[in-house]
């Protein structure tokens, strides 16, 4: 079945990204009353141990979370040369980051940095009582991981914990009852049908309803598929009358390169982006000051950049 763990990963630029918008997001539509409904429809295991097996093979949080921590890794790379965005970190950090660093600090113990909250845990601890958040997660060991994770949280129905498919599964539940409701759709893009799903997905929620806040992680590597998700979805958002912003964040080149033993290597993943249908209307300054200080701090050569575009 499925090879990808997001164990391997937790804590990576991408999710420094993904974590940071969703974030954003999820504190502007809690200042309205209304009962608010979140769908994680990729949801993963929703906690991970950054000491762990899993995180210590692949050592991805160390170029991503755990840089942005530790002040003396926060040297920036002699190519990196975005002055301003270096002269705004030292003059503090933009508000999304701090808010982004200091709530998965608020999962560890003072100073230590052993756990990541996947995007599940971070969600859950932003929700007031009335909301409610529906996690999908198709994998059987990440699900049943994910389902004991959940249940120490001791939240009862306000979580839901669904071992379906969560590009079929969302859609029973729109509209949600209260006619609010955030979708943060992060597959892992394993199965190249993913790229099709995620717009076929969009299409038929903006159909069920149309004034969600819907939120698509996407990566940015040299494949045409990849390339056509936000067109894709901005596109769906045009022609759906609604308002529209994809943020990107690239770290490194995508060209391949070699070794010092001459070896030909594919680099990791460069960059990521979100797209978000019907962003709230504070999202956009906060990731133009944001971003900019992800790429100076989480940049590994002089392609690191960021960009916040917006439309409808
Ligand atoms: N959203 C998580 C976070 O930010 O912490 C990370 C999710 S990870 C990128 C993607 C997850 O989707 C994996 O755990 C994978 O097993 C799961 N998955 C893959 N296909 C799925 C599907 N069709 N429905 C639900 N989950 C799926």
């Amino acid at each position: 079945m499925f090879s990808y763990r997001h164990a391997f990963h937790a804590g990576n630029h991408a999710d420094v990204l993904k974590h940071t918008v969703l974030i954003a997001i999820l504190r502007h539509l809690a200042l309205k009353d209304t009962a608010l409904t979140v769908f994680d429809t990729h949801a993963g295991a929703g906690l991970y141990r950054l000491d762990g097996d899993y995180a210590e093979t692949s050592g991805e949080a160390a170029e991503g979370f755990l840089r942005l921590i530790s002040p003396e890794k926060r040297a920036l790379p002699p190519a990196n040369n975005d002055k301003l965005a270096i002269k705004s970190i030292a003059e503090g950090l933009a508000p999304a980051i701090q808010d982004y660093l200091d709530l998965v600090a608020s999962f560890n113990a003072k100073g230590s940095h052993r756990v990541y909250p996947g995007s599940p845990f971070l969600i859950q601890r932003l929700l007031r009582d009335r909301d409610k958040l529906k996690l999908f997660e198709l994998h059987p060991t990440d699900a049943k991981t994910l389902a004991a994770n959940i249940a120490q949280l001791e939240a009862g129905r306000q979580v839901a914990v669904l071992r379906e498919d969560g590009f079929e599964g969302l859609k029973k539940f729109l509209p949600p009852p209260a006619r609010r409701a955030l979708v943060l759709c992060d597959p892992s893009y394993e199965i190249k049908t993913d790229y099709q799903r995620v717009a076929a997905m969009v299409a038929d929620s903006l159909v069920r309803f149309a004034t969600g806040t819907y939120v698509v992680w996407y990566p940015i590597i040299p494949r045409p598929e990849a390339h056509d998700v936000p067109r894709k979805l901005k596109t769906l958002a045009t022609k759906a009358g609604k308002s529209w912003l994809n943020a990107t964040l690239t770290v490194k080149s995508s060209k391949l390169y070699s070794d010092d033993t001459g070896v030909v290597k594919r680099p990791g993943l460069p960059a990521s982006g979100m797209f978000v249908i019907n962003p709230p209307h504070t999202l956009k300054q906060a990731l133009k000051d944001a971003l900019p200080q992800l790429a100076a701090l989480l940049g590994q050569d002089q392609h690191a950049t960021s960009s916040v575009d917006s439309g409808g």
